[in-house]
């Protein structure tokens, strides 16, 4: 019988804190009955998926629903893949859109709290307490294999159902104190494995909170714990750091369900009461009629970024992520149309459970709708934060004169029922050139009855009386005089039951006008556009537009 405490003293000399140490030194949070405690827990590799901001944004809500806390842990135990300033990246990206943590590693990079430190290169004395503690318990066990022992195993299971360094092929689990002395003063590297006390014949049950009741076989790899230069597995460090950082729900990719049985493991061989799991199914997208998942190589919407140069607005996407994060989030919009997004009770039950879609057509009319209710000044703003980032020749139109520009973002705006022609603040350029000289682009062609002929009358007539300072009554009274001169009518109605009786009717009328002024058929608030425009540029367009109706007639 193996001295257990004797091989933890001799694998860990140093170790002189206690799992009690510990547990008093992280006491349990005194917080409100129901409150949760959730993480976000990310890698420092530099790209923040569209996934990660899902997972986060869940995180938060389920912390935030409870009056709970939601906190940042950098899992930087893979160093080989790290990124210098990836995580501050990522949190700055994960704030764009509300997504702050409470505790922990902070967009600056500092830390704040007192379940730290939060990055887990910084806990290693922390998880050797208690890989100690397990080796006293004889739950845990150096194993000095080397990679090709191991390529060997893995080889000969290439047919067994259950893969991995357990029963037999657990050379390591069952050496002596000797043994294992003698192959330290060799100097033999080692790992430190979990010895699982998992029966192959036993069922793990749990209740994910997205997933539901799971049932799957205990588990019985003795995986590793430590690596060889004793940092630990992302199993070893997650059930540590969410036990003592007092976790209470753990969201993460569904990628990490099959560890459960694993984990649930751990917990029990620490003595610590176990987390409660959201596992998240990856966001998915249409393709060719089915589904794939949403890729980091072939969509671009995978990326936050994409949404900050394209110019979405961060509510927006918000906004649109609810609506695939919880089923009922748009039942909850209709009833709650100027609620504030925080407002809605999220709840993580009403997650997919086989991933949430994405759809961009879907964004873009959610994004819509966002805009369409925001104030002018707010677009304003907010497109010229990103056009002066993604696009200077918007940013020099706005600065030239800055009320002209929330003037015109501001035309068809507090309606009842206001437009939606932006999407994203990549949109506006095309949707406001007509009202700058350097953008407008002439396009003459004619809808309805209009022709050249009738447009050069038009034109003529409205040059004359066109007043940029009249109020809309009288804008559009004069609009309605030309009609007559011109062989139109004023009344649509009439014109619908005698057409062969007149050119064309006021709406003609106002299309030329429109055309002449803005090179399109249709338009935002046609007086609006005038009266902005000013007496200079619309006589400009006018006469540019006689001058191209004679050319063509
Ligand atoms: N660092 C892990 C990952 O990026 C986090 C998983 C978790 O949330 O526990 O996949």
């Amino acid at each position: 019988m193996t001295d257990y405490k004797k091989l933890a003293d001799l694998l860990f000399p140093n170790m002189d804190k206690t799992p009690e140490y510990y547990e008093n030194f992280y006491p349990e949070r005194n917080l409100k009955e129901g409150a949760r405690v959730t993480r976000l827990a990310p890698s420092p590799t530099g790209f923040l998926h569209f996934g990660n901001l899902f997972t986060g944004m869940a995180a938060y809500k389920t912390a935030k629903s409870t009056d709970g806390i939601f906190y940042v842990r950098v899992e930087d135990t893979d160093q080989k893949r790290k990124i210098d300033g990836a995580i501050e990246t990522m949190l700055e990206g994960l704030k764009a859109y509300g997504v702050t943590a409470d505790e922990g590693v902070m967009t600056d990079g500092s830390q704040k709290g007192n379940y730290g430190p939060y990055v887990q290169s910084q806990r290693v004395e922390i998880y050797h307490t208690y890989a100690k503690y397990l080796v006293e318990q004889g739950l845990a066990y150096p194993c000095f294999c080397s990679t090709e022992e191991l390529d060997y195993i893995r080889a000969k299971q290439e047919n067994e159902d259950i893969k991995g360094y357990y029963g037999k092929y657990a050379k390591c689990r069952d050496l002596s104190y000797d043994e294992i002395k003698a192959n330290i003063d060799a100097g033999k590297t080692w790992t430190l494995r979990l010895k699982s006390p998992g029966d192959i014949n036993k069922k793990c049950f749990f209740d994910d909170m997205i997933k539901g009741k799971i049932e799957m076989p205990e588990n019985v790899i003795d995986i590793v714990l430590l690596k060889t230069d004793g940092i630990p597995t992302y199993h070893f460090a997650h059930v540590i750091d969410d036990h003592l950082m007092r976790t209470t729900h753990v969201t993460r990719g569904d990628e990490w369900i099959a560890s459960v049985p694993l984990h649930l493991q751990l917990f029990r061989a620490l003595d610590f009461k176990p987390v409660k799991y959201a596992h998240i199914a990856p966001i998915m997208k249409e393709e060719n009629g089915g589904k794939r998942k949403l890729s980091k190589r072939k969509d671009p919407e995978a990326a936050v970024t994409y949404y900050k140069q394209e110019g979405f607005p961060c509510a927006a996407v918000n906004e649109y992520m609810m609506t695939i994060m919880n089923s009922n989030f748009e039942d909850w919009r209709k009833a709650n149309k100027e609620a504030d997004i925080d407002d809605f009770p999220f709840n993580l039950k009403k997650m997919s459970v086989s991933g949430a879609l994405f759809d961009t057509a879907k964004l873009t009319d959610v994004s819509k709708n966002v805009i369409s209710t925001m104030s002018a000044e707010e677009v304003f703003e907010l497109s010229y934060e990103w056009a002066k980032e993604y696009n200077a020749a918007l940013a020099g139109l706005y600065e030239k004169d800055k009320s002209y520009a929330a003037a015109v973002l501001n035309i068809d705006r507090g309606n009842k029922k206001p437009r939606k022609d932006i999407a994203k603040w990549s949109d506006i350029p095309e949707y406001i050139s007509y009202m700058y000289d350097e953008t407008f682009e002439e396009n003459y062609e004619l809808t309805g009855n209009a022709t050249p002929e009738l447009a050069i009358k038009i034109l003529t007539l409205y040059k004359d009386i066109v007043d940029t300072s009249d109020d809309k009554d009288t804008w559009f009274s004069k609009i309605k005089e030309i009609c007559a001169p011109v062989g139109c009518t004023p009344n649509v109605k009439e014109f619908k039951q005698n057409p062969d009786a007149f050119a064309g009717h006021v709406g003609d009328v106002s299309t030329v006008i429109r055309v002449a002024l803005t090179g399109r058929t249709n338009t935002p608030d046609l007086y609006a556009i005038t009266a902005l425009l000013g007496k200079e540029r619309v006589r400009n367009r006018i006469e540019r537009a006689i001058r191209h109706y004679e050319e063509v007639k």
